[in-house]
């Protein structure tokens, strides 16, 4: 059997030692529930939540109060609409470079969906932006990798609408290139713990002034008191948006993970390199720029399953497929699509292998 090469990052990061030992760490020796509980134990898991917070906080540049713990940035987009309480003439853009998780939560929710227009170069269109009442951001595409200029679509939004609420899906965005929310002006963010190299299953849903918002899920965890009969005073941001027990095995590998994907970001190079090597070989047309963050192209001729099929019997890992990104495949007239990822682990040896994959191919 050959070795075993993971070229599949964007879907998710293989985890680091460091994370896995604070897991395993954290469930032999610090377990326990976090909330009011007055023993050492529980304070000392209070303060590791308020610790992966506050590194998540700095790390987008979010205050503390407004980084929201959820399951990922799927759970963060369905609860988004909730607190939003979307009303079926709610205008919300989109555009095609949209994840399923991004835009179906609205459309689902019987949102009025206008599409944002893409420029010549597949970027959201900055003079073109729709009037909407919510703006969805995709700040990088899974299928094209290209960091989008949010600053500039939050504005262009707002000169339309100056009340827009923008919510940026920035699950792609946040392995690659530093998050700044504040410079942002983004009402709502969301990205996902395991795409940086932490666990499945924790997230982060940032909220602007999330005191200002309604809680939308009520459990224990978030009341404050009791004050009369079925009247309840809930506790701010962010325990008001955190009704049960939070993952908590996962938050303590969070913590992690920021602070290592900051230090060690996936070499880009390798990507740039398959770029050119990729363009020596006929029957491959490559659909991404050579600056972007993945490569994704097609093989004139082939189904991308059947590749997908034939590098996995070399035991190389790649995404093959509409990746949850259907609008941008039909955008593009394809149905689907071989995307190339890498992660801090990667290296050149694993781009070779790969590209004797695809040589094989078109033999
Ligand atoms: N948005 C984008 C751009 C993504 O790449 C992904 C994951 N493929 C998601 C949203 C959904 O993330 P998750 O499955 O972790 O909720």
């Amino acid at each position: 059997m050959n070795k075993f090469i993971y070229l599949d990052s964007a879907a998710t990061m293989q985890k680091s030692d460091a994370v896995i030992d604070a897991q395993t760490h954290f469930l032999r020796e610090k377990y326990a529930n976090s909330g009011r509980g007055v023993c050492m134990r529980v304070a000392a898991v209070d303060d590791m939540v308020r610790d992966t917070r506050r590194s998540i906080a700095e790390f987008i540049n979010a205050d503390y109060r407004d980084v929201i713990f959820t399951s990922g940035t799927t759970d963060s987009f369905n609860r988004i609409v909730n607190i939003l309480k979307l009303k079926p003439y709610t205008v919300v853009a989109v555009s095609d470079l949209d994840h399923h998780s991004a835009r179906l939560p609205f459309q689902m929710a019987g949102a009025k969906i206008t599409v944002c227009p893409l420029d010549d170069n597949m970027n959201i269109d900055i003079d073109n932006v729709p009037y909407a009442d919510v703006f969805v951001v995709t700040a990088m595409s899974n299928v094209l990798g290209m960091p989008q200029d949010v600053a500039a679509i939050v504005r262009a939004a707002r000169e339309k609408n100056p009340d827009v609420i923008v919510v940026v899906d920035a699950a792609q965005y946040v392995v690659h290139e530093k998050i700044d929310v504040k410079k942002w002006d983004c009402d709502f963010l969301a990205f996902s713990g395991h795409k940086i190299g932490a666990d499945t299953g924790v997230g982060v849903m940032y909220i602007k002034n999330a005191d200002g918002y309604p809680a939308d899920k009520f459990g224990g965890g978030m009341v404050e008191r009791r004050i009369y009969e079925n009247d309840f005073l809930f506790m701010r941001a962010p325990e008001k948006f955190e009704a049960g027990t939070l993952p908590l095995t996962q938050i303590c590998g969070f913590g992690r993970a920021v602070r290592e994907i900051q230090s060690a970001r996936p070499d880009l190079n390798l990507i740039k390199y398959l770029y050119d090597e990729l363009l020596k070989i006929n029957r491959v047309k490559i659909l991404t720029r050579r600056d972007a963050s993945m490569l994704s192209f097609i093989i004139d001729g082939m189904h991308v399953l059947d590749f997908g099929a034939i590098a996995g019997a070399h035991n190389i890992c790649v995404r093959v497929g509409n990746m949850c990104a259907s609008w941008i495949h039909q955008h593009l007239n394809i149905d689907g699509s071989i995307r190339v990822s890498v992660g801090p682990y990667n290296t050149k040896d694993d781009i070779d292998s790969f590209i004797s994959v695809v040589r094989g191919c078109v033999k």
